[in-house]
């Protein structure tokens, strides 16, 4: 009998599809991956892509732009319950009162919200691409949903006057000081590179900012041999796999849970069923896709 491996790649030849996943999913899933990448440049697979079909392996946020990009594609979410914390922090009747509130404020959102919230916001951006889409801005005033960690860093960057969300990834917010003061302990020569869903004091004292594309990137040009990475502890897995020879040490508790829920056997089932397919009302389609398209043109 074939494996569920097997079942994967022909499943996935009869119905030309691609399978993208992110950095923060298992190892097993990465290994079935077509593609691995952060939000953005997986974003960018997907608007391009000539499959029929995209197997989003990560949380409904992700699946769900790649609908927006590619509304034609059937998008496939291998758990449709793997939701992200952060985009659950910020609805769209939540946005509609905050632009009454702060009337002339640019609303920029981070990617990392659901699809009818993206419907009220002026432009998206990620964590790779934040700092550029605020200030290329021509308002002066911002509101920054929903990430306050990433919206902080920005305004750190920026001349901007930028309102913060209360909104957070549970799994970046839960890395302290301490934590990371003790790593660097146990690991003098390590540098320590963030992402910045941090807080702002872990920031603070870190070697180096950045997406999980750019910590990738910097790992394989620095001359160093040991890292403290301060994100999920997915990236652990492609870190290791592109850089041979080099260490990287995570926070123990940095795991994201939901992502973990995606594993080999439900990229074959909705495959196999059809389940988990993203169905979006038109109207959010096209309403969510200016912000996320002005996003795109300004990489
Ligand atoms: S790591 Fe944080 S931001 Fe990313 S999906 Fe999980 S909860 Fe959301």
């Amino acid at each position: 009998m074939a494996s569920v491996t097997e079942r994967i790649l022909q499943l996935k030849k009869e119905k030309n599809a691609v399978i993208l996943a992110h950095n923060y999913t298992s190892s097993e899933v990465q290994d079935l991956a077509d593609f691995v990448g952060d939000s953005l440049g997986l974003s960018i697979i997907a608007a391009n892509t000539e499959a029929d079909v995209i197997v989003f392996c990560g949380v409904s946020f992700m699946g769900e732009t790649a609908k927006i990009l590619s509304p034609n594609k059937i998008v496939l979410l291998p758990e449709p319950e793997a939701h992200c914390a952060m985009a659950s922090m910020c609805s769209a009747e939540q946005i509609r009162a905050a632009k009454i509130a702060n009337p002339g404020y640019a609303v920029v959102g981070y990617v990392n919200s659901t699809a009818e919230a993206k419907t009220e916001m002026d432009v998206c951006c990620t964590s790779s691409n934040a700092e550029n889409v605020v200030n290329s801005l021509y308002e002066k005033n911002v509101l920054f949903v929903p990430d306050k960690n990433l919206g902080a860093y920005v305004a750190s960057r920026s001349d901007k006057d930028i309102k913060l969300w209360d909104g957070f990834c549970p799994v970046h917010q839960c890395i302290t000081v301490k934590q990371v003061q003790d790593l660097k302990a146990k690991h003098p020569e390590a540098i320590v590179m963030a992402h910045p869903e941090c807080r702002m004091d872990v920031l603070n004292i870190s070697d180096h900012i950045g997406s999980t594309e750019k910590i990738l990137k910097l790992a394989k040009q620095l001359n160093a041999d040991e890292f403290i990475i301060l994100t999920e502890v997915g990236m652990k897995y492609r870190l290791e796999k592109e850089c041979p020879g080099k260490k990287f040490y995570f926070p123990l508790q940095a795991v994201c849970m939901t992502m973990k829920m995606i594993e080999p056997e439900s990229i074959l089932n909705t495959l196999e069923t059809g389940e988990g397919e993203i169905i979006l009302d038109a109207d959010i389609i096209n309403k969510a896709y200016k912000p996320v398209k002005r996003m795109t043109d300004l990489i």
